[in-house]
């Protein structure tokens, strides 16, 4: 079907931030809404590497296209406005808890399950007090865990829904430039797949284009003139163990968010999506990088016997240096180089006794990997000292309250680096310096998670709406 030449709003990125838009805005009356994605639409959204080989499919279907990195997400709903990104730097905690409560009963009329973890108050408190006993703080969050399998049909209802109500959607088509006159934002620039250029208008451009989009996004800010400051840059590991070692954490807790200062740099390392019963996946960018990352299905029939997390250290750059994503995008290459393109594994007792994880010493691992696609290797080579002492040192203190954590049939992969870099200046609604033209979601470095992402358009919607 041929696009209008001009639309009430374009949404740039079509996962769970440009999804939210569009669901709040089609409940506020009629308005001519075009979704644009530089990935496929979702039921064509198919990755090679979930049934083991990475053919460097362009796009990629893991990170790009309808419900964006959410559609192959663990689809775990952080329902606490302390976790998934920086909402409460916009809007009160008030406001926020409101928020969640508002896209929670959205994911739930489109098909989430019921149950919600982590609302055990007397156990969360007992395991609060135990990790203070050790000098980690534990972060209680409630959970509702979608699982792969079913984020999947939610996000897709949510597709069917948005189609329904008019609401069009163009796959395969990369924004290139916002387009701007006189201060007020005046629609796209636009490639399809094919090559052809185009440029639609719009009263509104709302760009949600995820971790993948975010350097795109800061090199628009630079050139409209909008400020932008370095966020902090995680870099780390996937951590995968038996669930047995996890069990009495994940039962209640579903994920636990431990952080702990360590010892040697009093750098920040900190646990994240965790995956019980889960599997470790790959992740892939622009120019071929590959990154770690981990899901886990809500059907008990596709859960594993291991438990994946992923264990980061962040860190702020401070002046003259403003390339955190550069950094970050640099240190996961080199994993990428010493394994001929892909995610490498090392198993903790090698990387204490200071050798490589051979393929022989692999299959001693009593851990077995659940991504079979990684190299074995050595990540010594990989991350900086100051990534790697405090990567172990956390995992020595973790084991306090997960004994046997610290083994060495413990699995590290590598790199896992978060991209949320650049924050964008946007004003409490999230509307930039230009009129018209807002940034929401993980691109923007306001977030780091679906729900929170979620929130996101529900507020710009709101705005404009009116
Ligand atoms: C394997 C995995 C597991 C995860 N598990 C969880 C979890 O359990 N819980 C949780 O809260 N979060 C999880 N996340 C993170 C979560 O998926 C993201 O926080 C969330 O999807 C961010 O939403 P977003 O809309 O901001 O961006 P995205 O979902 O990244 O969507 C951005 C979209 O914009 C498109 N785009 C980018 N640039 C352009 C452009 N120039 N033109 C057109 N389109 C563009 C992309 O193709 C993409 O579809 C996981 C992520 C991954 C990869």
């Amino acid at each position: 079907m041929a696009l209008k030449d001009k639309y009430d709003v374009i949404i740039v990125g079509s996962g769970p931030a440009g999804i939210f838009t569009a669901l709040e805005l089609t409940g506020h009356g009629n308005c001519d809404i075009l979704m644009l994605d530089k990935g496929r639409k979702i039921s064509s959204r198919k990755c090679p590497a979930r049934e083991g080989k990475c053919v460097n499919c362009d796009p990629c279907s893991i990170i790009t296209g309808w419900a964006g990195a959410g559609a192959f997400s663990d689809g775990k709903l952080s329902l606490s406005p302390e976790v998934g990104g920086n909402i409460t730097d916009y809007i009160s905690a008030e406001e926020a808890e409101e928020l969640i409560g508002y896209a929670d009963d959205i994911y739930l009329k489109f098909g989430a399950g019921p149950e919600v973890y982590g609302l055990n108050e007397r156990r969360i408190e007992e395991l609060v007090y135990e990790a203070s006993r050790y000098g980690i703080k534990l972060v209680p969050c409630p959970v509702r865990h979608l699982g792969t399998d079913r984020a999947f049909h939610v996000l897709k209802a949510m597709y069917e829904y948005l189609i329904d109500k008019g609401v069009e959607f163009r796959g395969l088509t990369t924004v290139e430039e916002v387009l701007v006159s006189d201060g007020e934002a005046t629609g796209v620039r636009a490639r399809y797949k094919n090559g052809e250029v185009t440029e639609i208008g719009a009263n509104h451009v709302v760009v949600a284009p995820g971790r993948g989009g975010s350097l795109w996004l800061s090199e628009q800010a630079v050139r409209l003139g909008i400020g932008i400051r370095n966020n902090a840059v995680d870099i780390g590991v996937r951590v995968e163990v038996p669930n047995s070692v996890m069990d009495h954490l994940t039962r209640d807790l579903y994920e636990a968010k431990l952080i702990y200062y360590s010892d040697t740099f009093e750098n920040k390392a900190r646990t994240f999506c965790m995956n019980p019963g889960g599997m470790v996946s790959e992740e892939h960018y622009e120019e071929g990088l590959v990154v770690v990352n981990g899901h886990s299905y809500s059907d008990p029939g596709l859960r594993t016997g291991n438990t994946n997390f992923a264990l980061l250290i962040s860190t702020t750059f401070t002046e003259p240096f403003n390339q955190p994503i550069e950094y970050g995008k640099y240190i996961a290459k080199l994993a990428n180089m010493l394994t001929g393109g892909g995610i490498m594994v090392q198993r903790l007792g090698d990387l204490l006794k200071g050798r490589r994880t051979s393929p022989d010493r692999l299959k001693k691992s009593t851990t077995v990997p659940t991504l079979k696609s990684a190299v074995p290797g050595d990540l010594s080579f990989v991350l900086p000292d100051r990534h790697l002492t405090s990567i172990v040192e956390a995992l020595r203190a973790f084991d306090k309250l997960a004994p046997n954590l610290y083994s060495r049939n413990t699995l590290l992969y590598g790199c896992e680096v978060k991209f949320y870099s650049s924050k964008v200046e946007v004003d409490n609604r999230f509307q930039t310096a230009v009129k018209g033209l807002y940034t929401i979601g993980d691109g923007a470095g306001i977030t780091r998670g679906l729900m929170q992402a979620s929130v996101t358009g529900i507020i710009v919607a709101r705005e404009i709406a009116g």
